[in-house]
């Protein structure tokens, strides 16, 4: 086999056969004779002139195989896990994974750091003291077992091959191809060994993908790739123009979260719960295809959620009674223009914001702050008068205010009427009926 030969078949448009996807991304995970410049002509070829659904199986399954398969068998519960494609003040898993637990399900979640202005699970989890993101296999299986919940970094041995493409991807601009996006997230869940998967599939300007239709295809194409893994998968279509919740930025998630947990956040009804909302979609449609029989807010509205939060914390090193830390500067920015209703928020705006009052990384090494971000004092459908401040922005070094304020020059309208309500999910697509 030739990877010469790989990368022009794909450049020519012509089909990659099975055995020279395998060769390939064999060869190249494990240092054998393909190098990273024909390894990223190969994504770009791919990016450029996409993949079948047949290639794209063959593509999916080689990267599962580059590694170790985990076995959650002998659990006692089905398993489910949630994956987001990611947005602003999407702080959804840190509810969703205990509120699981809590009704019954084992919840593998094995989460990743945040780039750019999208945020990680990761990064917000280590908000709290001591919190321990990196588990032995011992001690994931056993708490997952226990407990039932357990959010942890991936160990290396789990789909090696998409870490070396991922890396490429990021600097060959890459990343934004619904095949490889598709590949990358569900062979990591389907090594990961769960029964069920919910997907929150994210459009908008906040989201990897603005539009609707773009969003619905990657949608559908992990779903596929579900079906054809035996991974009972559905996904939602979430609307991500506006920031979810009232916070975006790590201990302010986290915060946030919590609130959620204690039941301190309406839930049913009101502009203000979209956070909820989401999340509680997710968990019907998570309790229903892992056949709990269950309803969720009955977990979030008793406590057994929140008690589980609290020992997932304890067991992962953190203190859940201890106080989170905050930012040592709140400062009020983005005046309403006018008296009325908030229309708009821009997702984007925000999350640019926050990430450079430090909430976020530019590159992979970087530190986060844990304190950093944006509080949402309004949201779309409140009342603000002229001048009202709208956001406050907190971070632990003044210089990074200027540059945060300029990301939110265009950042809100405000109209006569407040917007008409409507759900943020748009859709949902699944693999059973
Ligand atoms: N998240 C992933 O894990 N992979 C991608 O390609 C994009 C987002």
């Amino acid at each position: 086999m030739d990877a010469v030969e790989v990368i022009r078949t794909k450049r020519d448009k012509r089909p990659l056969s099975d055995d020279q996807i395998r060769w390939f991304i064999d060869t190249y995970t494990h240092d054998a004779g393909v190098a990273d410049e024909q390894a990223a002509a190969l994504l770009m070829a791919i990016f450029l002139n996409g993949m079948s659904a047949g290639e794209l199986a063959t593509w999916t399954r080689a990267m599962i195989d580059s590694g170790e398969r985990l076995n959650l068998g002998g659990l006692g519960r089905p398993t489910v896990d949630k994956h987001s494609t990611g947005g602003v003040g999407d702080k959804v898993s840190l509810i969703l994974c205990p509120l699981l637990a809590a009704c019954g399900a084992a919840v593998p979640q094995l989460s990743g750091r945040g780039l750019g202005y999208t945020g990680g699970t990761l990064d917000k989890l280590e908000a709290i003291p001591g919190f321990r993101v990196n588990l032995t296999p011992q001690e994931w299986h056993a708490q997952l077992g226990e407990l039932g919940c357990v959010i942890s970094a991936a160990g290396s041995g789990l789909v090696p091959a998409d870490r070396l493409l991922y890396a490429l991807r990021d600097v060959t601009a890459t990343i934004d191809s619904i095949p490889l996006i598709a590949s990358s997230i569900m062979s990591k869940k389907i090594a990961e060994g769960t029964d069920s998967l919910v997907l929150d599939v994210k459009f908008g300007r906040g989201a990897f993908m603005v539009e609707l239709e773009q969003a619905t295809e990657l949608a559908r194409t992990m779903v596929g790739i579900g079906r054809d893994n035996g991974v009972r998968t559905s996904a939602l279509l979430t609307d991500m123009n506006t920031p979810l919740g009232r916070t975006a930025g790590n201990a302010l998630e986290v915060y946030e979260a919590v609130q959620v947990l204690r039941g301190e956040l309406p839930l049913h009804g009101g502009p203000v719960d979209d956070l909820v909302g989401v999340t509680l979609a997710l968990a019907d449609e998570a309790c229903r295809l892992a056949g709990l029989g269950v309803d969720p807010r009955d977990a979030l509205r008793d406590g057994r959620a929140y008690e589980v939060w609290r020992q997932m914390v304890a067991i992962q090193g953190g203190d859940a009674d201890a106080e989170l830390p905050t930012a040592p500067i709140h400062e009020l920015a983005l005046a309403a223009p006018r008296s009325g209703y908030v229309s708009r928020l821009d997702a984007l705006d925000v999350g640019i914001a926050a990430w450079r009052l430090g909430a976020g990384r530019a590159r992979k090494e970087d530190a986060v702050s844990p304190v950093a971000g944006v509080v949402c004092l309004a949201k779309p459908g409140d009342r603000v008068e002229r001048g009202q401040p709208i956001l406050e922005l907190h971070t632990e070094d003044r210089a990074r205010l200027e540059q945060a304020i300029a990301a939110l020059d265009d950042a809100v309208d405000v109209a006569d009427e407040p917007p008409p309500a409507c759900s943020l999910i748009r859709d949902t697509i699944r693999s059973i009926g």
